[in-house]
C-alpha cells in the first residue's frame, strides 16, 4: 500500500517469513479514539469511586455531601465525554482545524501518504479543548434517548456541579446526594452496556448495586413527602390559583394533582411531520387544511405549581404523581410549521390557514 507504515511484529506465529502489517490512517484514528476513550473512562472511574465512597458514608456534614456531589458530577461529565469519543472522536473537541475535521470525518478517505500523524499528535498532547458539559448532555439526549439516565437527571447534576465548585451548597440533603450517585451509576452501567472500553461490571460493589436497586423506592418516598407538604400548604389556599397563558415551545400548563391550581410544565416539543415532507423535491403540497401536516407533542420534564408549591423534578416523578407527561398541541401545528420550515420558498397563494 502506498505510503503506509510497515511494522514488523515482534512474534510471527508459526511462519519463518516476517509478517508486514500496514497501519492505515483509519487504524491510527481508531487506535487514538480507543485510547482517548479509555483515558476518559479511567479518570471517570477515579472520581466515581471517590464520590461513591463519600456518598455511601452518608455523612450529614455539608462539606462531605458537597465533595460527594462534586466528584460524582465530574465523573458523569467524563463518562459523557467518553461515550461521545467512542462514537466519534471529532465530536469531542472544540475548534478543530479543518485538516483534523476531514481526517476524523472519514479516515478511510485520507491517502496513507498524507502525514496524518502530525495532526493526530495534537490531539494526543491535549492541544484542543473538549466540549462543555451542556453540549455532551445535548448529544446524549439524542444517542442516549432510550437509555437511563434521562436528560433532567444529567442537567440537575451539571447544575449542582457548577454550584458546588463555585460556592457552598448548604441545602444538599441526603436524597439529592443519592440522586447524583444514582445518575453516575446509571451512566456507568450505560457505558458498560454500550461495550465501552475499560468499563467492567466488576468495578461495581455490592453497595453500588444496592444504591441502584434502592433508589426508585427512595424516589417514591421523597415524592410522598413532597405531596404531603403540598397538601398541607394547599389547606391554607382559597380558590385554585390561575396563572397567565403559557407561551413558546418550552412550557405548557396542567392542573396540579394536589390543589387543582395551574401548574407550569417545562419541557420540549416534539414534531412528527406528515408525509408531505417526503414528497418529491421535498416541497409541500399547496397549503390546505386537508393535508396531514403532522403531530406536535409537548413532553413535560418538570412541574411547578403556582398554588401549593409542589415541584416535580423529572418526568418519572410527574408520572408517579399521576400527571400526564405528554400533551398534544395540534392547534399549534400551523405555527410550528411556519416557524420551522421555510415557507417563503413557496408560492404566495399557498398561504397557510388564513
Ligand atoms: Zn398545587
Amino acid at each position: 500500500m502506498r505510503g503506509g507504515v510497515r511494522v514488523t511484529p515482534r512474534e510471527d506465529h508459526g511462519s519463518n517469513e516476517p509478517v508486514n502489517v500496514t497501519v492505515t490512517t483509519a487504524d491510527r484514528v481508531k487506535w487514538l479514539q480507543r485510547r482517548q476513550t479509555s483515558e476518559l473512562v479511567r479518570a471517570a472511574k477515579s472520581f466515581l469511586r471517590t464520590g461513591l465512597d463519600l456518598a455511601q458514608a452518608r455523612s450529614t456534614e455539608a462539606g462531605a455531601r458537597q465533595a460527594a456531589v462534586a466528584n460524582l458530577a465530574v465523573s458523569v461529565e467524563l463518562m459523557l465525554k467518553a461515550r461521545l469519543t467512542a462514537l466519534s472522536l471529532g465530536l469531542l473537541y472544540v475548534d478543530l482545524p479543518v485538516q483534523l475535521r476531514v481526517i476524523l470525518a472519514d479516515p478511510s478517505a485520507v491517502p496513507d501518504s498524507y502525514n496524518v500523524h502530525r495532526w493526530l499528535n495534537f490531539i494526543e498532547i491535549g492541544q484542543y479543548k473538549t466540549q462543555k458539559v451542556e453540549y455532551c448532555i445535548g448529544a446524549w439526549s439524542v444517542y442516549g434517548a432510550a437509555t437511563a439516565p434521562s436528560k433532567p437527571y444529567l442537567t440537575r447534576v451539571s447544575e449542582l456541579r457548577d454550584r458546588s465548585v463555585h460556592g457552598v451548597l448548604p441545602a444538599l440533603d441526603h436524597y439529592e446526594v443519592a440522586r447524583v450517585a444514582y445518575t453516575a451509576l446509571m451512566m456507568y452501567v450505560a457505558l458498560h452496556d454500550y461495550g465501552t472500553v475499560s468499563c467492567r461490571k466488576d468495578f461495581l460493589t455490592d453497595a453500588d448495586t444496592k444504591l441502584i436497586d434502592g433508589f426508585p423506592q427512595e424516589r417514591l418516598e421523597r415524592l410522598h413527602k413532597k405531596i404531603r407538604a403540598a397538601k398541607a400548604q394547599a389547606q391554607g389556599l382559597g380558590e385554585p390559583v390561575k396563572s397567565p397563558e403559557v407561551e413558546g415551545w418550552y412550557e405548557w400548563a396542567t392542573e396540579c394533582p394536589v390543589c387543582g391550581s395551574d401548574a407550569a410544565l417545562e419541557g420540549e416539543c416534539e414534531f412528527q411531520p406528515g408525509n408531505w415532507i417526503y414528497d418529491e423535491y421535498g416541497s409541500p403540497p399547496p397549503w390546505s387544511e386537508e393535508v396531514d401536516w403532522g403531530e406536535l407533542w409537548f413532553n413535560a420534564e418538570t412541574l411547578k405549581c403556582s398554588g401549593c408549591g409542589l415541584e416535580l423534578e423529572d418526568y418519572e416523578e410527574i408520572e408517579l404523581a399521576g400527571v400526564e407527561v405528554r400533551y398534544p398541541r395540534e392547534e399549534d401545528v400551523p405555527q410550528w410549521v411556519e416557524e420551522h420550515y421555510e415557507l417563503d420558498r413557496y408560492d404566495d397563494d399557498r398561504e397557510p390557514w388564513h
